[in-house]
């Protein structure tokens, strides 16, 4: 059975009985969403090639690069992806270059059939899936460094990291030839990074971003929420209790970053998560600010056992 979705489409209800079997397709915006039409792509060339194709056509491709696992957050950024393109491509890799030696490369969670379906249960065209191998030949020895907005917040405590983020996102946009790139501000240091990469070298891609996705507490949602024991999973929602009270003090007037700072830290230090960093820094430069008179994005780093999560606002 086929249904015409009328907008504003009950997208959860639709996915839902697609998976259960009672439909086979649902149509958003002129298209069916379910069908068998998802193309799975693994090498570079023959993404390359698809998409040259699909350009040859006239027709826009709108990206969005994950490294898999997916959840809501990853949804919401394929919806936009959508709206603003008329070919969908996301990317699924876990890119060894972006983890530190004691990082959680190996651990990472991975369950490539989850994220086909949920890829497929939203209208995911092409679905980009190459090993590690095809990313990085031997001898791999060209890197993208972006020597600004990458030195402080995560780049303190992940050295390499946006080294190995830029370096995929420049091949990832060399394969796909997106049009749009789809990004989160959860990971809002990312964005900015990428965004000042794609500019300083000219990349012919509007970089468009989706707000973060939550749980019903406020915890951010992150593929690395799965490694948090359900004690740790309870105390997580303090990194958005502390951004929480940093907007509620800016909304009273308070202007002083240390001692926002501060209220933070007192709600972080309740619970067992060590503080990997808090800061208010300017929301364009990610230069400290002492006196918050421009927006400022607030972020922090939180380390529990299990797992090191980041969350952010901005506050203006
Ligand atoms: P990842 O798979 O963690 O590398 O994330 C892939 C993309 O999804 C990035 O652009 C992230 O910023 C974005 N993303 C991750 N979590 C969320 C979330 N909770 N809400 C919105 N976007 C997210």
């Amino acid at each position: 059975m086929r249904v015409r979705v009328p907008p504003p489409a009950p997208l959860l209800f639709f996915r839902k009985v697609l998976r259960e079997g009672k439909i086979d397709s649902y149509m958003i915006k002129g298209r069916w969403i379910g069908e068998a039409t998802m193309k799975i792509i693994h090498t570079p060339r023959e993404m390359q090639k698809t998409a040259q194709q699909i350009r040859r056509e006239g027709k826009t491709i709108s990206f969005v690069p994950t490294m898999g696992c997916l959840h809501e957050g990853h949804l919401s950024l394929i919806q936009i992806a959508h709206e603003k393109a008329a070919v969908v491509a996301a990317s699924i890799f876990v890119n060894p270059a972006q983890f530190g030696p004691n990082e959680d490369l190996e651990g990472y969670p991975r369950d490539f059939e989850h994220d086909e379906q949920l890829c497929r249960e939203t209208g995911v065209d092409l679905l980009f899936y190459p090993t590690p191998e095809n990313m990085y030949l031997e001898e791999h020895s060209v890197w993208v460094n972006e020597e600004s907005l990458s030195n402080v917040l995560c780049g303190t405590s992940r050295p390499g990291h946006f080294r190995g983020v830029c370096t995929v996102v420049a091949k990832l946009l060399n394969i796909v030839l997106p049009d749009f790139m789809v990004l989160g501000e959860k990971d809002a240091q990312q964005l900015r990074v990428l965004r000042r990469m794609v500019r300083d070298l000219n990349f012919p891609v509007a970089v468009v971003s989706g707000p973060t996705v939550r749980e019903a507490d406020g915890l951010a949602m992150s593929s690395r929420n799965k490694y948090l024991s359900p004690a740790e999973r309870a105390e997580a929602v303090c990194l958005f209790r502390a951004l929480e009270t940093a907007r509620e003090l800016f909304s009273a007037g308070e202007r002083s970053a240390d001692r926002i700072r501060g209220a933070m830290r007192a709600v972080i230090e309740k619970t067992s998560g060590r503080v990997d960093y808090i800061e208010l820094v300017d929301n364009e430069t990610l230069e400290p600010v002492q006196i918050m008179r421009k927006p400022v994005l607030a972020a922090l780093a939180v380390r529990f056992s299990g797992a090191r999560l980041i969350d952010n606002i901005v506050l203006q």
